[in-house]
């Protein structure tokens, strides 16, 4: 997957724009809210995910708390702005689309969906940084298998 240049320039703007103001962020404390904390200690990056479910496992709110390095905090800034009300069935493909451009393995299944996260394909030059880019989005799994249980 090649994206354009002005694609380029603009996505990497997105994503300095959400290290240094990242959305989402707090806690929640319903009682229906799944909190995962995740890290990666070989950055120093960690990550609190605090979620809630809609009964049809869709996600109805989504807030953070992190500090570490700038790909890890916007990485999981965006991401909580793409995932709330999308269908589970929507949110397992983002994931799954997301794992595969940044390790850069696999067909994107829905690019669109994607969106300015494309441009976590440059991730894959810096082996390093994959667990980075991706510490959000593991949580975010986490928290949908645990979601999936507690209602089974
Ligand atoms: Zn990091």
């Amino acid at each position: 997957m090649a994206l354009p240049d002005d694609l380029r320039e603009l996505y990497q703007q997105v994503i300095l724009d959400h290290s240094r103001s990242p959305r989402n962020q707090g806690q929640l404390s319903a009682d229906s809210c799944v909190h995962i904390h995740s890290d990666n200690p070989s950055c120093g990056d960690e990550i609190d995910l605090y979620i809630c479910f809609n009964d049809d496992g869709s996600i109805c709110d989504i807030k953070f708390e992190g500090q570490g390095c700038a790909i890890s905090q916007a990485s999981t800034s965006m991401m909580t702005e793409k995932v709330k009300g999308i269908s589970r069935e929507e949110l397992t493909q983002l994931i799954q689309d997301l794992q595969q451009t940044v390790l850069g393995q696999g067909e994107i299944r829905n690019p669109e969906a994607l969106g300015e996260l494309q441009l976590f394909e440059s991730v894959q030059k810096f082996p390093q940084r994959i667990k980075c880019a991706l510490l959000g989005w593991r949580g975010l799994e986490s928290a949908l298998s645990k979601n999936s249980l507690s209602r089974s």
